[in-house]
C-alpha cells in the first residue's frame, strides 16, 4: 500500500474522530487521523477537539476549582474548619485548567503512537472517490486515498446577530470558549440561554462571586428534561443565587467602554436594559462542515445542516461515514465516541450497533442534573402506561452526612412489565448514579430488580434503590408517605 493510501482516514480528532481512529487501528486497519487545529505557535497539532480543549474537560476543571472555593467560602465553617480571609487567584485557576487540558489533549498523541494511527496535520476535505485533500496552515496540499473515510468535524457555537461575539470588543461578549478565559471574576455576568453551557459556566462564575443573570427565551426551564426534575433543579439553582429569567427575548446589545448593555423584552413584553461586565452567548451549537466536502463529494446534508446518515452512521456515499456533532442526535462527547467505535467495527466487518435509547445526559452544575431514557412528558405524549418512583436525598444518610441533601431520584418503569424506561436525577453524584440505571436498562432490568439489589451503605446510590422501591410503593425510608402493603 502506498504511503498516501489508507484503509481508514478520519477527518477531525475530537472524541468522535480520535476514538474511531484508535478502534480502527486496533482492528488492524491502516488508519490516519487528520486534524487542522494547531497550537498558538503553530508548531504542534492539537488533538481532542472541542471536548478536550474548550468543552467538557476545561469546563469541568473550572467547575471543580470554583466548587472548592465555594466550599471554603461558604461551607467549611459548618464543619469546624476556619481558613482566615480567602483569596482567589483567577490566573492560577486558569493555569491549572490549561495544564489539565494539555495533559489530556497531549495524551491522544501518545495513544495514536501506541496504536499506530498516523497523525496528519491540516484541513481535510473529502473529494469524490474517497480521496482526502489535506491543506496545511502554510498552504501545502497533499491528496490521500482511503477505502473508508470517517467525517468527524464537530460543531461550533451558534452566533446570534443581536449579540455578536467579536474579540475586537475586548472579549466582553463571548461564547463558551471565551467564558473559560475570563482573567478576573466579572462582577456582573449576563448569559443568553439557560441551557447546559449557561448553567454550567454560569454556576462556575457565580460560585466565585459573579452576580449571574440568565436570559432564556423559552417559558419553561430546561424544557427538554423531565419537568419534575427541571423544576426541582430550577428551585435549587435560584436558591444558589442564579437569577433565571424565562420568556426573555434579547433584541440588542451595545458595548459601552468595558461593559455591555443588553436590551431585551421580558415575560410581559416590556423592554428592559441591563448592564453587564461580561455576556456569554450560549444558545446552542451547529454542525461544523465549512470546507469539509468538495462539491462533487456526493455526501448529502439534512435540513438542519448536519451530514445525513443512517442508523449506523453511514452517509449516502458507500465507504463514507460520519459521527459525532456533525450528525443527528445529542451533541455529547460519549455519543460521538460510541459512534466512532461502532463505525470502526462496521468497517472491519463486525455488526456493531448503537443504542440511541440509552445515552446518559449530565449537566455538571452542583448538584448535578442527570438523565437517561425517556422523560415522563415523552411517555405521556406517546400514550405509554408507566409507574413513577421518586426519592429525596434528604432521606439518605450519606447525603445528610455530606450536607448534600438537595434533589431527588426519579425512576420510571413500564406499568405492566416494570421494565425501566427512564431515570432522572438532580443531586449529589447524579452523573455516576444515572450510569447505574443506564447499565440496568441495557440489561432490560425492572424497577424490582434494582429494588432487590443490595446497595452499599451509606452511599448516595441508596437513593436509586429507594426510588426503585418507590415505583412499587415499598420505599423503606420514604419521608411523609404512605406505603403500599
Ligand atoms: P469536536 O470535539 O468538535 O471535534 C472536531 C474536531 O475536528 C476539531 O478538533 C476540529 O478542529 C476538527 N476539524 C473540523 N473540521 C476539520 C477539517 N476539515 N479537517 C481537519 N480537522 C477538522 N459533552 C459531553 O458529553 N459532556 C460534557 O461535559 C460536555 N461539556 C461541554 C462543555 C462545553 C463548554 C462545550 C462547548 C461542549 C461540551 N460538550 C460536552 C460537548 C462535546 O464537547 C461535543 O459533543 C464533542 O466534542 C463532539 O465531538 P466531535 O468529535 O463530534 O467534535
Ligand atoms: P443548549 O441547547 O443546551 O441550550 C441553549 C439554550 O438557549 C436553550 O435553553 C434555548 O432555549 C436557549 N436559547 C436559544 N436561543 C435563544 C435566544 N435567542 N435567547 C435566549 N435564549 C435562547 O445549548 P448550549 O448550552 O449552547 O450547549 C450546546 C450543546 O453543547 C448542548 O446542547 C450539549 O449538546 C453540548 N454540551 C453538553 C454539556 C454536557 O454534556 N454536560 C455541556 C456543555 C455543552
Amino acid at each position: 500500500m502506498s504511503d498516501n493510501k489508507y484503509d481508514v482516514i478520519v477527518i477531525g480528532s475530537g472524541p468522535g474522530g480520535y476514538v474511531a481512529a484508535i478502534r480502527a487501528a486496533q482492528l488492524g486497519l491502516k488508519t490516519a487521523c487528520v486534524e487542522k487545529w494547531v497550537s498558538d505557535d503553530g508548531k504542534k497539532v492539537v488533538n481532542g477537539g472541542t471536548c478536550l480543549n474548550v468543552g467538557c474537560i476545561p469546563s469541568k476543571a473550572l467547575l471543580d476549582s470554583s466548587h472548592k472555593y465555594h466550599d471554603a467560602h461558604a461551607d467549611f465553617e459548618k464543619h469546624g474548619i476556619s481558613t482566615g480571609k480567602l483569596k482567589l487567584d483567577v490566573p492560577k485557576m486558569l493555569e491549572r485548567k490549561d495544564k489539565v487540558v494539555a495533559q489530556m489533549s497531549g495524551g491522544i498523541g501518545g495513544l495514536f503512537k501506541a496504536n499506530k494511527v498516523a497523525s496528519i496535520t491540516g484541513k481535510g476535505k473529502l473529494l469524490a472517490g474517497k480521496k482526502v485533500e489535506v491543506t496545511t496552515a502554510s498552504g501545502d496540499v497533499t491528496v490521500y486515498e482511503a477505502d473508508n473515510v470517517i467525517l468527524a468535524s464537530g460543531s461550533v457555537p451558534i452566533n446570534i446577530p443581536v449579540a455578536p461575539v467579536d474579540p475586537a470588543d475586548n472579549n466582553i461578549i463571548v461564547d463558551s470558549t471565551g467564558a473559560l478565559e475570563f482573567s478576573e471574576v466579572p462582577k456582573t455576568l449576563g448569559i443568553i440561554g439557560a441551557g447546559v453551557i449557561g448553567l454550567e459556566l454560569g454556576s462556575v462564575w457565580s460560585r466565585v462571586g459573579s452576580e449571574v443573570v440568565c436570559l432564556e427565551a423559552m417559558d419553561s426551564f430546561l424544557s427538554i428534561m423531565d419537568q419534575q426534575i427541571a423544576k426541582e433543579s430550577e428551585k435549587i439553582f435560584r436558591k444558589q443565587g442564579l437569577d433565571i429569567r424565562l420568556s426573555c427575548r434579547v433584541t440588542g446589545t451595545k458595548i459601552k467602554g468595558k461593559k455591555v448593555d443588553v436590551i431585551y423584552l421580558d415575560k410581559e413584553g416590556n423592554e428592559q436594559t441591563q448592564t453587564f461586565d461580561k455576556l456569554i452567548v450560549c444558545v446552542g451549537r451547529r454542525p461544523y462542515t465549512e470546507g469539509l466536502l468538495a462539491e462533487d463529494s456526493g455526501v448529502e446534508m439534512d435540513e438542519r445542516g448536519s451530514v445525513f446518515v443512517d442508523e449506523n452512521c453511514a452517509t449516502n456515499v458507500p465507504g463514507v461515514w460520519a459521527v459525532g456533532d456533525i450528525v443527528r442526535g445529542p451533541m455529547l462527547a460519549h455519543k460521538a465516541s460510541e459512534e466512532g467505535v461502532i463505525v470502526a467495527e462496521r468497517i472491519a466487518g463486525q455488526k456493531a450497533m448503537m443504542n440511541y435509547d440509552v445515552i446518559p445526559n449530565v449537566i455538571y452544575t452542583y448538584p448535578e442534573v442527570a438523565s437517561v431514557g425517556q422523560t415522563e412528558e415523552q411517555l405521556k405524549s406517546a400514550g405509554e402506561e408507566y409507574k413513577v418512583g421518586t426519592f429525596p436525598f434528604l432521606a439518605v444518610g450519606r447525603a445528610v452526612a455530606a450536607d448534600s441533601q438537595d434533589g431527588m431520584v426519579k425512576l420510571i418503569s413500564h406499568a405492566k412489565t416494570d421494565r425501566i424506561l427512564g431515570c432522572h436525577i438532580v443531586g449529589p453524584s447524579a452523573s455516576d448514579l444515572v450510569q447505574q440505571i443506564a447499565i440496568a436498562m441495557e440489561f432490560g432490568s425492572t424497577a424490582e430488580d434494582i429494588g432487590m439489589t443490595v446497595f452499599g451503605h451509606p452511599t448516595f446510590s441508596e437513593a436509586v434503590k429507594e426510588a426503585a422501591l418507590a415505583v412499587n410503593g415499598h420505599a423503606i425510608h420514604m419521608p411523609n408517605r404512605k406505603r403500599k402493603k
